[in-house]
């Protein structure tokens, strides 16, 4: 379909060109000063104040109470702003969108009545959202059943051709054939779509994971619980792969320079994920101290994704009334789990619930009994080690990415401030403000 001509190599070779000319541009913009009320240091609490960064070639390249912008330089004054790194959301879902108020958004639906291209179109408008909400870097933990589309997006962004974070992406994510992303229910005669690739055995998982990895995934995610059910107060969550499966997963994927992040609700399907060495346990709601145990001592993050439950409960349940026994076990399992000295990432499960509102699981994340700070670290330094960025990203310090949001208040004060993000800055390009 694709005939390679000379014409057509001068229409790319003037592509090329353009887009080149464009990184070259943002990559030599003009110095930038940020003025502000004060930057917080994530990794201490401390604040500097007044809060002063400089910006050069969409890197910081200096902070501190009292710069001089050097010649040429632009300077933004921000008021009473107070600084914090770029946002990081551990867990997204650019291809899933809400419901309609009051109804409870049908997943399966989107995939069985909207088309892949309809819902590249909105994952663009969900990164745009995002991005606005503060968040510079996400991890997508899974299309929901649009293949590799999410490397249409990631690469769009990246060229600079539509506003969105940082992408690490996962295609279509893989589980098992029968389990959590099934399409159940219908007639069997009907080629309905899974919300994520099926595999059985250990071929078919590493042979998905290298299929995954050239359509463009940059990680891998997999279910490895699936149906949950609370009996008499106690949790059970249904395992689905073997330790040895994700083992080999975690070493294909290790393989290609990259890490596992797995849907992880409980045991044992928990433990074998944290002996397996997966980067993060996400939702994570219960524990053993055994697996809180292995994940402290290999930094494997949980992630608690409190807003997607908060959510369900309270504006698609209809009104927020008593808490579910499930919040209730899962709440307290968490402040098990700060306790134990598990670490965190923050991670949202956005999708299901609007895009760009999921500045509410840090408020969540305290309410449940995290620290202020501790939620931001899970939101900032955590999560780019989770994305194994720390090295770019996750703290306002020289040589690393110009991410940077600005919120009008002490967050360590009021964790909600989070909500309402001002000012956005990623890679030194001014998004929102
Ligand atoms: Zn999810």
């Amino acid at each position: 379909m694709f005939a390679y001509n000379p014409a057509m190599r001068k229409v790319l070779t003037r592509f090329l060109a353009v887009t080149f000319t464009l990184s070259i541009a943002a990559a030599a913009q003009a110095p930038v000063l940020l003025r502000a009320a004060a930057v917080l240091n994530v990794e201490t609490g401390a604040y500097t104040r007044p809060g002063m960064v400089l910006v050069e070639n969409g890197r910081i390249t200096a902070v501190g109470a009292n710069l001089t912008a050097p010649a040429g330089a632009k300077t933004i004054d921000l008021g009473n702003l107070t600084l914090l790194p770029g946002l990081i959301d551990a867990h997204v879902h650019l291809f899933l969108h809400s419901a309609p108020a009051g109804q409870r958004v049908d997943e399966q639906g989107q995939t069985v009545h909207e088309s892949v291209p309809e819902r590249t179109i909105l994952a663009t408008l969900a990164a745009k959202a995002d991005l606005m909400a503060g968040f510079t870097a996400e991890r997508d933990m899974g299309t929901e059943g649009a293949g590799s589309a999410d490397t249409a997006v990631r690469q769009a962004i990246n060229n600079g051709f539509i506003p969105g974070p940082r992408l690490w992406i996962s295609g279509n994510a893989i589980s098992i054939v029968g389990g959590h992303e099934s399409a159940r229910g219908y007639n069997p005669a009907l080629l309905i779509p899974d919300n994520a690739t099926m595999v059985t055995g250990v071929n078919e998982l590493i042979a998905t994971i290298r299929q995954q990895i050239k359509d463009g995934a940059t990680f891998i995610k997999m279910y490895e619980t699936g149906s949950e059910r609370m009996v008499n107060g106690e949790f059970h969550a249904q395992y689905q792969f073997t330790e040895p499966e994700l083992a080999a997963a975690v070493e294909e994927a290790a393989r290609e320079g990259t890490f596992v992040g797995v849907h992880d609700n409980g045991e044992p399907g928990t433990l074998y994920a944290a002996q397996a060495g997966v980067a993060s346990i996400d939702h994570a709601a219960q524990l053993s101290p055994e697996t809180m145990r292995l994940m402290k001592e290999k930094r494997i993050f949980a992630v608690p994704t409190f807003a997607i439950m908060e959510y369900f409960n309270s504006v698609a349940g209809g009104g927020r009334g008593t808490p579910s026994a499930t919040e209730e076990y899962k709440a307290a399992e968490f402040r098990k789990q700060i306790a134990a000295g598990v670490p965190f990432a923050m991670g949202s499960d956005v999708g299901p619930f609007p895009h760009g509102t999921q500045g509410s699981e840090f408020t969540w994340m305290v309410h449940y009994g995290m620290s202020p700070l501790a939620a931001i670290q899970a939101g900032t330094i955590h999560g780019a080690e989770l994305l194994r960025a720390d090295k770019n990203m996750g703290s306002i310090t020289p040589g690393k990415f110009a991410d940077i949001v600005g919120i009008a208040g002490d967050p360590l004060q009021d964790i909600s401030l989070l909500e309402h993000v001002q000012f956005v800055m990623k890679g030194g390009v001014v998004y929102k403000n």
